[in-house]
């Protein structure tokens, strides 16, 4: 079976009786089965259901009365709640842990009619960038084995670079979107803070984290986020704005564009990565938008606030876990000894080290010195940059400063590792809309992305000017 791009391509051959949903769906887990034993990419598969599921929407589609996703193959990351399905986040803490709800999102894809597939690996808790902080091992790369799929979620992109499934839902809390979509060269959108639900995602840092969608067209990303999106009444933070119809995003709309000369000039930026970015300026000056160079005071101070700021939410999400209301119990001879061990036992180094970075910069003689200066300097980003989208309608950079690197090439620096979230956080820091979008690739066949942010609530237009880039760029091959 052909290697479908998007869903109104699937639905063409259901309703020309070329295709049923049933056949798709065994398509796909052909593919997981040939590949996933390789590629680690799904923690669990939900085959017999997904066919079952399958049957209906085919009898549904026959009497006319199957919702938009059907022919929707989605997989899931391992951080999202789906009513009795296992739900582990990755962690060893959260053993055999099953889910009595199902996210919000979650639920509003399978209102439509689309299939979960199954559960897909990440780093643990969606703290990495690599996928390799995950209790099940890491996750491959499906360009190239030896490399890193990305991270946090790594499983959801290399399931969709790899045709096990046709578009995956991933958080993004720092990148973990943008980040494996342009290592696995595929597209990773990460919509306005609060735009979507968080109820029944795991929590990470709860002011940044935002649902995500990973797809090979824009045309899909546009559709899910429409179907996603919205009020709900389980969570109070998410926004109450009335959801635009992003499916009809097309335009020949000439838009304003910023580039930071920071992003371009840093010192850690690959040089082919450079290429692509100052090659998709160059094409879209060629459409006919205006795009500029502008410089930002306070990119230098993105990161550390990141950092300080998530480790602290972190710790704050993370002391649920204890081993008495939820997790994995250790054995000890006392209270104390038995929450140490539980939770010792029970997470992994990287999430130790966040948990212990965000209750030191909570504690009382640190407080004001870390978490009050970080959240003062996260206001000034917000407003720098609100500044900056006041005057463009976009800031276009790289996503990331390198390709996929090799498994463990970055396992014993954390700084580094960090580092890879370089141009990603600001859209966190600022919960704005940002895309990755893939750009081809290097000279040795390592997928490059480019990254587009926008000012709040304006995904539409986002949406727009990314498929008038791809669309550029495959008529100019
Ligand atoms: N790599 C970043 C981190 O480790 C981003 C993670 C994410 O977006 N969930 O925090």
């Amino acid at each position: 079976m052909k290697n479908f791009q998007l869903l109104s391509e699937i639905r063409s051959e259901i309703d020309a009786g070329k295709l049923t949903v049933s056949t798709l769906t065994q398509h796909y887990l052909n593919n997981i089965n040939d590949k996933n034993g390789r590629l680690n990419a799904f923690l669990s598969v939900y085959g017999d259901e997904a066919l079952q599921h399958a049957r209906v929407i085919d009898d549904k589609i026959q009497k006319n009365s199957a919702g938009k996703l059907a022919g929707l193959i989605v997989g899931i990351k391992d951080v999202f709640a789906y009513a009795n399905h296992r739900l582990q986040c990755a962690s060893n803490i959260l053993e055999n842990f099953e889910s009595q709800f199902t996210a919000t999102c979650v639920q509003r894809l399978i209102d439509e009619d689309a299939i979960i597939i199954g559960h897909q690996n990440c780093d643990e808790f969606a703290m990495g960038s690599s996928n390799e902080n995950s209790a099940f091992g890491s996750c491959k790369n499906p360009i190239d084995e030896t490399r890193v799929p990305g991270g946090s979620s790594g499983g959801s992109a290399a399931a969709v670079a790899a045709d096990m499934c046709l578009v995956s839902i991933g958080s993004d809390t720092g990148g973990s979107v943008r980040q494996p979509a342009a290592f696995c060269g595929v597209i990773g959108l990460k919509p306005t803070y609060s735009r979507i639900s968080r109820f029944g995602l795991a929590a990470y840092a709860s002011s940044f984290d935002t649902v995500g969608i990973f797809s090979k067209s824009i045309e899909d990303a546009a559709l899910i986020l429409e179907v996603m999106a919205g009020a709900d009444e389980w969570d109070s933070t998410v926004s109450q704005k009335s959801v635009p119809k992003f499916s009809s995003f097309h335009s020949n709309k000439k838009y304003s564009v910023a580039y930071l000369h920071e992003t371009l000039e840093h010192y850690g930026l690959n040089e082919e990565i450079k290429k692509k970015t100052l090659q998709t300026i160059s094409n879209l000056k060629e459409i006919g938008h205006r795009v500029e160079g502008v410089r930002m005071s306070f990119l230098e101070y993105v990161l550390p606030t990141y950092y300080v700021l998530t480790a602290a939410e972190a710790s704050s999400n993370l002391s649920r876990y204890d081993g008495v209301r939820y997790g994995k119990r250790a054995d000890g001879s006392e209270l104390s000894e038995m929450y140490t061990n539980s939770r010792s036992e029970g997470f992994g180094e990287e999430v130790r080290r966040r948990i212990m970075t965000g209750t030191f910069v909570l504690s009382a003689s640190y407080y004001d010195a870390y978490y009050t200066k970080a959240q003062k300097v996260r206001k000034l980003i917000q407003e720098e940059t609100n500044t900056l989208l006041d005057q463009y309608d976009f800031i276009i950079s790289p996503t990331t400063p390198t390709t996929a690197f090799k498994i463990g090439e970055l396992n014993d620096d954390p700084i580094q590792m960090y580092l890879e979230d370089l141009f990603t956080v600001q859209a966190n820091v600022a919960g704005i809309p940002a895309i990755s979008i893939p750009m081809g690739t290097d000279n040795t066949g390592l997928p490059i992305g480019v990254q587009l942010m926008s000012k709040s609530f304006n995904e539409l237009e986002l949406l727009d000017i990314s498929n008038q880039i791809i669309t550029f760029k495959d008529q100019n091959r």
